[in-house]
């Protein structure tokens, strides 16, 4: 059965702009439950650059990106918030009782008194290969994001890509799967040098097969998957499966967000600089998806407008009542005791 839960604010987007509006959120008793397509958190900075330096965090001179997205995950834990990773917000209605759902594509259920979006450039979405009917096979032995890796114990795994992503997954995969196969078009690997030993020398020892200037051509099975074949060196070779996982990067689009009745400019929702709220009340947009004159795409600029943008959720959610403003210094952090409303 497909989960439902209720909270405070739903925030769509678990980049750092969505995280860190969870630790203002907590500050005002405010509980969070954050949906990211991403099976992990950080938005971009877990995606596209994890171990590159940023340098212009407050306080910090230097930090990797990956260490700013755990940094931000511990500064929340007192506030309990609830994660639904590796799922898209699909859908956005107004409920008779003034409250919003939220719907994802896995049928997840979120009910809450306010809307945080913060989703970025987007939703990262899959570059599928050109393979006939791939799609069809989608939730049938085909996945481009994995989730959750015990998924595949046992299995029989193609995977396909020449990227860090498809040499990582592969290197990971070749512990749990039964048997892992890597396909690549090229002789040579983007990824990362150590990763693509690893590969060859798994390939040595019999743990993983290695298919080099090989490409998928065609997927055979009803309904679900059952063999692939490829084409290396002018050669068809058949290789029976449970799971082709293709894994060729992922693009930002701003997807289902769209059709939720906002006023976009370009790609982005406008919002005033109040309370970065949206043309419908209740519903705000921080960080890199919102739009006002003078909008820096920084993550500085998006932990702002989290703090303004929770005191107006509060009003919201406590019927008009202001929340009181208080240093940390002087209230420390109070965690929040009841946060789990999941049914
Ligand atoms: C290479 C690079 C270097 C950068 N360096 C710096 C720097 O030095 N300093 C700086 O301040 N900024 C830097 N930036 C910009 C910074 O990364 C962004 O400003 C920041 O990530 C914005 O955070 P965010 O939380 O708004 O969105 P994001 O980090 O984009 O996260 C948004 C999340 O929302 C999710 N999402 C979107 N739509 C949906 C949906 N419908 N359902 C579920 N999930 C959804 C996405 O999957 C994503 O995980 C850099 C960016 C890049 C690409």
């Amino acid at each position: 059965m497909a989960a439902s839960f209720e909270t405070d604010i739903c925030i769509v987007g678990a980049g750092p702009c969505g995280l860190f509006a969870v630790f203002e959120a907590g500050l005002l008793n405010l509980r969070c439950h954050l949906i990211d397509a991403l099976p992990m958190a950080g938005g971009q900075l877990s995606e596209i650059y994890p171990k590159k330096p940023i340098y212009d965090i407050p306080g910090f001179p230097s930090i990797l990106a990956s260490e700013l997205v755990d940094n931000l995950l511990k500064q929340i834990e007192p506030f309990k918030p609830e994660f639904t990773l590796g799922e898209t917000a699909q859908s956005l209605e107004k409920l008779e009782d003034g409250r919003f759902l939220v719907t994802t594509n896995f049928n997840t259920k979120i009910t809450a008194h306010t809307i945080a979006i913060a989703g970025g450039l987007g939703c990262f979405e899959p570059r599928k290969p050109d393979i006939h009917r791939l799609e069809s096979y989608e939730n049938h032995g085909v996945d481009y994001i994995i989730k959750d890796p015990e998924k595949y114990r046992n299995k029989r795994i193609v995977i396909s890509g020449g990227g860090d992503s498809a040499l990582d997954w592969a290197i990971f995969l070749s512990d749990i799967a039964s048997e892992i196969s890597l396909v690549h078009r090229r002789m040579e690997f983007r990824g990362a040098p150590e990763s693509v030993q690893k590969v060859i020398r798994l390939n040595e020892l019999g743990k993983l097969k290695l298919y080099l200037e090989a490409e998928v051509k065609s997927l055979e099975g009803n309904p679900d998957l059952e063999k692939l074949i490829i084409d290396t060196n002018n050669n068809q070779k058949t290789i029976e499966l449970d799971y082709f996982i293709p894994l060729f990067g992922l693009t930002p689009k701003l997807g289902p967000i769209a059709d939720w009745g906002l006023n976009l400019d370009k790609n982005a929702i406008e919002v005033n600089t109040l309370d970065y709220q949206t043309n419908v009340d209740g519903i705000f947009a921080i960080g890199d998806i919102n739009n006002y004159p003078g909008k820096l795409k920084l993550i500085l600029c998006g932990f702002h407008e989290a703090t303004l943008m929770v005191q107006s959720a509060y009003k919201i959610i406590n019927k008009g009542k202001k929340p009181s403003f208080k240093y940390t210094t002087v209230t420390g952090i109070q965690p929040i005791k009841d946060a789990n409303h999941g049914k």
